[in-house]
Formats: structure tokens, sequence, C-alpha cells
């Protein structure tokens, strides 16, 4: 006889999945709260706050960032 705690039926697959979609959910909620992207007052187009535009390389009016040089751009958050 087992000395723990044994399930007494099998978990069916739309529990799992409705718990797996669950988990993802709350994971995207996260990664979207990390990140907070705002426009862009001078291209509108979408920046890091805080930070200097990638698209039109100004910040706060200022253009601090060559773009004639290649920079690689930010297109995926590595969690
Ligand atoms: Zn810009």
């Amino acid at each position: 006889m087992a000395k723990h705690a044994v399930p007494k039926r099998k978990t069916p697959k739309y529990r799992v999945r409705s718990r797996f979609s669950t988990f993802v959910r709350g994971v995207q909620k996260d990664l979207k709260n990390r990140v907070h992207m705002d426009t862009c007052p001078d291209c509108g187009g979408p920046r890091l706050s805080h930070h200097a535009c990638s698209t039109c390389g100004k910040y706060n009016g200022r253009q601090v960032i060559d773009m004639g040089k290649k920079i690689d751009k930010i297109t995926k958050i590595k969690a």
C-alpha cells in the first residue's frame, strides 16, 4: 500500500489545459507589466520609457543616436 497521497482519478485533459492556459496568461501579464512601452512624441513609434527612441533616435527632443549607423532593434523580449 502506498504511504503517500495518491490521486484517486486521472487529471482530465481539459483540466491540464485550463491550468496551463491560466499559467501562460499569468506569464504574459507579468511580461506586459515588466516592460512599459511609450509612444515617441516625435515619430509616434513605440519606445521604452526613459530611453531614446529606436526609430528616430531622439530623446527629449534632442537627436542622441546617429541613425545613419546600423543598430540592432529590440524585437523580442527574452524571459
Ligand atoms: Zn521616435
